[in-house]
């Protein structure tokens, strides 16, 4: 690996970040705050929150088992991909490669931030290889980013390939673990400590149930969440998604049932789907969605929204051609779905 300084924007590495009022005083209990210009009153939302969310993290520190240093908390994963560039991809300069099809906001990013986002295809079953994406980069790929389970195709990558691609190249790797709440594979979160190049997403958004408050985690070095936390807002986790965060994590048994109940609906779907006439093929899938192809995308879609049911169209999608992303629901909604497609014509 390079240094972290090499992999840094210089500007970003000389920062000398904003420094908030309650950043300034520490160590002796204090009662009466007079120093950020907040109001008195209207407690407890008159106060600004903890800018670097130690409630939240202490929580997810236990249950991950990644020391809380090593947490970066954001709005939405989003926040976290965004940050990626803006700290170590300088634009019009560096690059970076990814494997497609994957989610679309690494080149969302990528584009607002003007860095060159390189592609690699993906193999047939959707898999990588670890060589071709190693034989794209160049001294100026900065990040490889990969996504397991992946979306939209719904598999897990290959362990041993996405760890020969962290231990080989010289920049930082990005795993975006979205779905692993639902994947038989275990999280390369823990693995971090033999890997100061790994980048680990995660988010409240999917099995969590959480998609509204936005809150999305990564997961990597002191050093890499040091940079992070320097670049973010200062208090771009508000108080309201911390309090709901830390109450999700009091009780993670309905986490648990909610994930039990998705995986039982997704074997019922899977074998319910491919049973259809439309359908071309179901793709294996560790996530809590399947994606299928079928004799016509965009057909089924159309006919599935004037249905008031919405699906994914991903027809246009690198190797997604006639594929429709679907997500697993309630047994309730999976069964409509079911029933609109055994009557279309
Ligand atoms: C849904 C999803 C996310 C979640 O993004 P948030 O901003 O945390 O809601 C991240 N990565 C992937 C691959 C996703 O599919």
């Amino acid at each position: 690996m390079k240094t972290l300084q090499q992999l840094t924007r210089p500007n970003i590495w000389s920062l000398a970040p904003y420094s908030c009022a309650r950043n300034e005083y520490s160590g002796r209990e204090a009662r009466v705050f007079l120093d950020a210009n907040e109001n008195p009153y209207n407690a407890p939302y008159n106060r600004y929150p903890d800018p670097l969310q130690l409630e939240v993290k202490e929580r997810l520190s236990k249950l991950k088992g990644v020391p809380q240093e090593c947490i970066f908390l954001g709005n939405g994963s989003d926040e976290a991909i965004d940050l990626v560039y803006r700290c170590f991809c300088e634009p019009c300069r560096d690059n970076v490669v990814a494997i497609a099809p994957t989610y679309g906001m690494y080149q969302v990013c990528a584009d607002i931030n003007n860095v060159e986002y390189r592609t690699v295809r993906l193999d047939d079953d959707f898999q990588i290889q670890a060589d071709k994406l190693l034989a794209a980069c160049d001294d100026n790929t900065k990040v490889i980013w990969m996504c397991s389970p992946n979306n939209p195709t719904g598999n897990n990558l290959d362990r041993d390939e996405v760890l020969k691609v962290v231990e080989q190249f010289q920049g930082l790797v990005i795993v975006d673990e979205a779905y692993i709440d639902f994947s038989r594979e275990s999280s390369i979160a823990r693995q971090l400590y033999k890997y100061p190049n790994l980048i680990v997403l995660q988010t409240m958004s999917k099995a969590w149930g959480s998609a509204a408050i936005r809150l999305g985690m990564a997961f990597a070095s002191q050093d890499i969440i040091s940079i992070f936390n320097k670049v973010k807002y200062p208090y771009n986790v508000n108080l309201l998604t911390q309090q709901q965060a830390i109450q999700r994590l009091t009780d993670i048994t309905a986490v648990e049932h909610w994930v039990k109940l998705l995986l039982q609906e997704r074997g019922r779907m899977i074998l319910a789907f491919s049973e259809l006439k439309i359908c071309k093929k179901v793709y294996p899938t560790d996530a809590n969605f399947f994606l299928a192809k079928v004799e016509d995308a965009q057909k089924t879609y159309d006919y599935l929204v004037d249905k008031g049911i919405i699906v994914r169209n991903r027809t246009r999608v690198t190797l997604c051609e006639n594929c429709l992303r679907i997500t697993i629901g309630t047994k309730e909604e999976n069964s409509e779905l079911l029933g609109a497609l055994r009557v279309m014509l």
